[in-house]
């Protein structure tokens, strides 16, 4: 191993050599139950600390956000005590290191006064066996049934969930995967949240489905072809949306989605506009006028639907209604797919040259659909041990994070915390600095986790006041690494 680490140690670098076993040249890592015993020179299990020097030490930065880059000098420099920086720097738990299962306090109670309120931050990197992700992958196409395994190397790590509007949505990790399979599961499991959580990509497949190579804020890779657009809306909604675009240059347009497929002339859109019945009937279940559902099989192909052809979607022309010459435009929910047709004296659908006034209109959808994109939110639950970290009554800080007196953040991100007992919280991945996630082999995930409340709030619910610690301390103490608030992110206390 190399390390970098240089400088007298920090504080809690002074704390941690507490866990130095009499043998000599080894430490013990009691930072999480593995309890890994580490020589000179090396780190342990989870690569997180290692013994420096005979010291057990966190081998990442602390990581802190600074909405003043100038106001503060970083990594290693000396900082000048600069009394101003403390409102304009918020120390994240990434890299601060872990007391679990928190018979110890927190490793950072940080204080500082902002907008003339003593503040405190509670700061720990939170080891959550309880932890998944709910991956928002931005595609109509099929990737796999609801409820259907998704597997990483082989390994079943998730499930497909319920789909949203214009997404198909994965559940992956949790404590069952983690923990309650075989121990190779729970390896791939862990490795798989935590690539992801730090925004790597990766190969998924789902059981009787696609294969998808995700990534936080990457399109999706859908068997190798990468998604381009989010739909625009169901095929009733383009409908909604264009209808009056097509009036006058198309007698017939059918939207072909694996949700609603529509029909113009048939839909509310179409009489709005005194449009007249073309008599083309499509497939499947009707809902309400012009709105059909199940007119193909899911898939890869038209809106979401297995269909290549889309004519085959057309149960029957009806010789009394429609006529020779009859416009139709078939199109997909993105506009990704095409077609023109025109009726012969047989009242068949014949290919034709697509008018211009029409590939306008089709270009206009594709206008409307936002990139595709992948999003990752992690999911844990903080209700657990970890507030022992914070205060000696654990139900007081649930109460404060409830009551709204005590603000959670994950690496200084905004995190919705769910109703309910427990402080279980969502935070999307996109948001936290680089690599703000670790894991350790028991196996489970590290996520920083900070709770940020007024100072008499904690000294009020029995917090470790006397380990309170100014930001100008910790700034000077232990050479964090300095990351700027990103743009439009409201700064975490205050
Ligand atoms: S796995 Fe990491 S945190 Fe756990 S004891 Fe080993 S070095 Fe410490």
């Amino acid at each position: 191993m190399t390390h970098t680490h240089a400088g007298p140690p920090g504080p809690e670098e002074t704390a941690l050599a507490a866990a130095t076993t009499p043998e000599p040249g080894i430490v013990t890592c009691d930072a999480c139950p593995v309890l890994c015993r580490i020589r000179a020179g090396k780190t342990g299990a989870c690569d997180r600390y290692g013994n420096v020097d005979g010291r057990l030490t966190r081998m990442d930065p602390l990581t802190v956000l600074t909405r003043a880059p100038d106001a503060v000098r970083f990594a290693g420099d000396d900082w000048d005590g600069n009394p101003i920086a403390a409102k304009d720097v918020f120390v994240t738990a990434i890299g601060a290191g872990t007391t679990y299962p928190d018979y110890k306090p927190a490793p950072f109670i940080v204080g500082s006064e902002i907008d003339g309120v003593d503040m405190v931050t509670v700061v720990s990197e939170g080891i959550f066996s309880y932890c998944g992700l709910k991956v928002k992958i931005d595609t109509d196409r099929h990737l796999g049934a609801e409820t259907a395994a998704v597997r990483a190397r082989g390994e079943i790590v998730g499930h497909v969930t319920t789909a949203e509007y214009g997404s198909q949505m994965f559940s992956l990790g949790g404590v069952h995967h983690l923990t309650g399979g075989s121990k190779k599961e729970g390896v791939v499991a862990c490795e798989t949240m935590l690539s992801l959580s730090n925004g790597d990509a990766v190969e998924l497949a789902v059981d009787g489905g696609a294969s998808v190579r995700v990534q936080s804020g990457a399109a999706p890779v859908v068997d190798g072809v990468p998604e381009q657009r989010m739909r625009v809306g169901c095929g009733s909604a383009t409908i909604g949306i264009f209808a009056s675009q097509w009036l006058g240059h198309a007698d017939e347009v059918i939207v072909v989605d694996d949700h609603i497929t529509g029909v113009l002339t048939e839909h509310q859109a179409g009489r709005f506009l005194d449009m007249c019945p073309a008599g083309i009937r499509v497939r499947g279940r009707r809902s309400t006028p012009g709105r059909y559902f199940q007119v193909a099989n899911p898939g890869l192909g038209w809106g979401g639907t297995d269909v290549v052809d889309p004519l085959a979607i057309i149960e029957k022309i009806d010789q009394k209604i429609a006529w020779p010459g009859l416009r139709l435009l078939m199109v997909s929910t993105t506009g990704e797919h095409s077609a023109w047709f025109v009726l012969d004296d047989a009242l068949r659908p014949q290919p034709a040259s697509m008018p211009p006034a029409i590939a306008n209109a089709v270009a206009r959808i594709g206008e409307n659909c936002e990139p595709a994109l992948c999003t990752v939110l992690f999911m844990a639950g903080a209700g657990g041990s970890l507030r022992a970290g914070a205060t000696e009554n654990p139900v007081l800080l649930t109460r404060a994070v409830q009551r709204g007196r005590a603000r959670v953040t994950s690496g200084g991100a905004p995190v919705y915390v769910w109703p309910g007992g427990g402080i279980t919280f969502m935070v999307d991945v996109a948001t936290l600095p680089a690599n703000a996630f670790g894991s350790v082999p028991t196996p489970a995930l590290v996520a920083p986790i900070e709770f940020s409340l007024p100072l008499a709030d904690y000294a009020a619910l029995g917090g470790h006041i006397g380990l309170v610690r100014r930001v100008a301390d910790v700034l000077a103490q232990s050479k964090p690494r300095g990351v700027l608030l990103p743009k439009g992110v409201a700064f975490p206390i205050g």
